[in-house]
């Protein structure tokens, strides 16, 4: 096995112990076969795109464009009865979940079928005491740095403080079963982690992932070839004018270093690359990559549409309520898709956080 998989699947054994089941192993099964697993493990539910914040950092309002349309909560539940079926992990995200009103049902709907579910918010809107009793497996909110920074990237001032008094009260009362940070490495917040991340361990959260930013520059949009095999692989991400500084990464590797040895299985750098992908990944080279994501997991749009991955959403597989998530998983198109994402070293798939 190559030193990048045993990362890979010690990274998730860490983050997401959820996934920790016999579908893992059968996953590393097909792994090992370069084929996928009969049925998903994990379903990624993205009941909404709208959001409350604008964050420069997005791929919906940064510089993608947003779509209003999603899923009835009648249409979430059809989906749901589907899924009961062979119970795989539930991911809900957004967009921002908790701009939905119905969010808590879902949840409700979710936990009542007997299904594994993390939950990842910005957290602004969410309602801590309406989360009690709903057994909650795992809550990962988004947090770019302390105060002033967050508020910054967010572009609404007094967020951080609203979202971290919210995070105090979860930990405090023990609402979930897990509760961790989730952030995203930009030059705005490199030179701030020590502070930022000092603070969260302090309150006693079960970790702090750091994600490498996933975008692709200008230049390299404008040399995308978006059509390819049927299908529009136009990525969903954000586009950014220039590569990153090479003096700010150089700082900021050694700031990561240190921090995930002084907090050691409490912070995690996702992908965890060594230093010679790390600068690959944001200088713009080349780096050969695999998906293992396409063979164990998918998306469902907040249209309804199974995707392979939040950042291929125009890559649209059909829809989960008509079609059904199981038959799309194993149907020919997939399949395409999957030979096509091993073919092509897309510039989106060089920067994925999977
Ligand atoms: S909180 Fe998330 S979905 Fe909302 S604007 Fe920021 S990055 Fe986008
Ligand atoms: S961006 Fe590429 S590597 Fe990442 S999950 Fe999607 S298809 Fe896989």
């Amino acid at each position: 096995m190559k030193p990048g998989c045993l990362k890979k699947i010690y990274l998730y054994r860490r983050l997401y112990p959820e996934l920790l089941d016999y579908r893992l192993m059968k996953q590393g099964l097909a792994y090992f076969l370069k084929k996928a697993t009969g049925l998903p493990v994990s379903v990624n539910i993205m009941v909404t795109y709208r959001c409350n914040f604008r964050c420069g950092i997005c791929s919906f309002y940064g510089s993608g464009g947003i779509d209003n349309i999603e899923m009835s909560f009648k249409d979430i539940i059809k989906i749901l009865d589907q899924l009961d079926v062979f119970k795989p992990v539930i991911f809900l995200g957004g967009g921002e979940p908790f701009v939905r009103q119905d969010i808590y049902e879902i949840i409700n709907e979710i936990k009542k079928r007997g299904m594994k579910l993390i939950v990842s918010s910005n957290g602004f809107l969410m309602e801590p005491e309406r989360l009690k009793g709903l057994d909650l497996d795992h809550l990962i909110l988004s947090i770019y740095g302390p105060d002033e920074i967050h508020d910054k990237i967010t572009n609404l001032a007094g967020s951080c403080r609203t979202v971290m008094e919210k995070m105090k009260y979860i930990a405090g009362e023990k609402i979930v079963k897990r509760l961790a940070v989730s952030t995203v490495l930009m030059p705005d917040n490199s030179d701030y982690l020590d502070e930022f991340i000092k603070g969260l361990i302090d309150l006693g959260i079960d970790y702090v992932k750091i994600e490498n930013m996933n975008f692709i520059t200008k230049k390299e949009s404008q040399n995308l070839n978006v059509s390819i095999g049927g299908f529009n692989t136009r990525p969903s991400t954000l586009i950014v004018e220039n590569d990153i500084e090479e003096q700010i990464l150089e700082r900021a590797w050694d700031r990561l270093e240190r921090l995930k040895n002084k907090y050691r299985g409490k912070v995690f750098l996702k992908p965890d690359l060594d230093k010679n992908d790390f600068f690959k990944w944001y200088l713009g080279e080349d780096r050969k990559v695999s998906c293992h994501f396409v063979r164990h997991s998918l998306f469902i749009s907040p249209r309804g549409n199974v995707i392979p991955c939040q950042f291929f959403g125009n890559s649209v597989i059909g829809t989960a309520v008509q079609d059904g998530v199981k038959y799309l998983w194993n149907s020919g198109k997939y399949r395409d898709f999957r030979r096509l994402i091993n073919r092509n070293n897309f510039k989106v798939c060089q920067r994925c956080c999977k």
